[in-house]
């Protein structure tokens, strides 16, 4: 980044327009990403809508059956076009200005609601894997959102002691059995208030597993935040 593009205001990644609210995305092509509609507020779940007059549902049948380790989940997208492009382009193409407008829209979507957490930890990648990619995709979401927060980012609260196979290769009923004991906590207290970051969200075992880890060091409430829900 030259000294003068520095302070240049961002251009939209989709349709180069100047983008809006100095983040990398313009008004117009804000309004048409697939933002998520009625969802658990534990899991994510897409749940169906009421019939009308009725109460809206906010607790998905298996959370009250078997209510997960961590507070909520807080998904803002779904990951479908143009948020999948996104998504790949961080992951696959190492392009970070994808990674930072991710975590800026979880930002301007959800910072409010996450107010007082005392840390931000992403899903760690394996290490073998992090040499690879040369970036963790969940760091680059993650900053953005910490930085909005005032809570510091801690890479190391979390190890991944496992590579595991992605869960969208994996039917669903192999996903919670692929990430058992994929995580390790680092040393010393993870936080009080800690948001778990990831960048999609499948069957939320990954971030479970996650979970689990960091309530096992100490922390007392987990709100998992990811851009986008598939
Ligand atoms: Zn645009
Ligand atoms: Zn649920």
């Amino acid at each position: 980044m030259g000294p003068l593009t520095r302070w240049l205001p961002p251009r939209c990644l989709f349709c180069a327009a100047p983008g809006s609210d100095r983040i990398a995305i313009c008004r117009g092509c804000r309004g048409d990403l697939p933002w998520l509609g009625n969802a658990c507020s534990r899991c994510a779940t897409p749940l169906p809508a009421t019939a009308p007059g009725l109460a809206e549902l906010t607790v998905c049948g298996a959370c009250l059956w078997r209510p997960p380790p961590f507070a909520r989940i807080r998904v803002s997208l779904a990951y479908a076009s143009p948020v999948d492009w996104l998504v790949r382009r961080l992951k696959f193409r190492g392009d970070l200005a994808a990674g930072r407008l991710l975590g800026e829209l979880v930002a301007a979507d959800a910072a409010a609601e996450l107010a007082g957490a005392d840390a931000v930890v992403p899903v760690p990648l394996h290490p073998r894997r992090l040499v690879e990619r040369g970036f963790n995709q969940a760091s680059e979401i993650a900053w953005p959102l910490a930085r909005a927060l005032g809570a510091p980012l801690v890479r190391r609260a979390l190890t991944r002691t496992a590579a595991t196979v992605p869960q969208m290769d994996l039917p669903a009923h192999r996903r919670g059995i692929n990430v058992r004991g994929s995580f390790a906590a680092g040393r010393g207290h993870p936080g009080r208030d800690v948001v778990l970051v990831d960048d999609v969200v499948t069957t939320a075992s990954t971030v479970a597993e996650a979970a689990r880890r960091l309530i096992g060091a100490g922390a007392e409430r987990v709100t998992v935040v990811a851009a986008a829900r598939a």
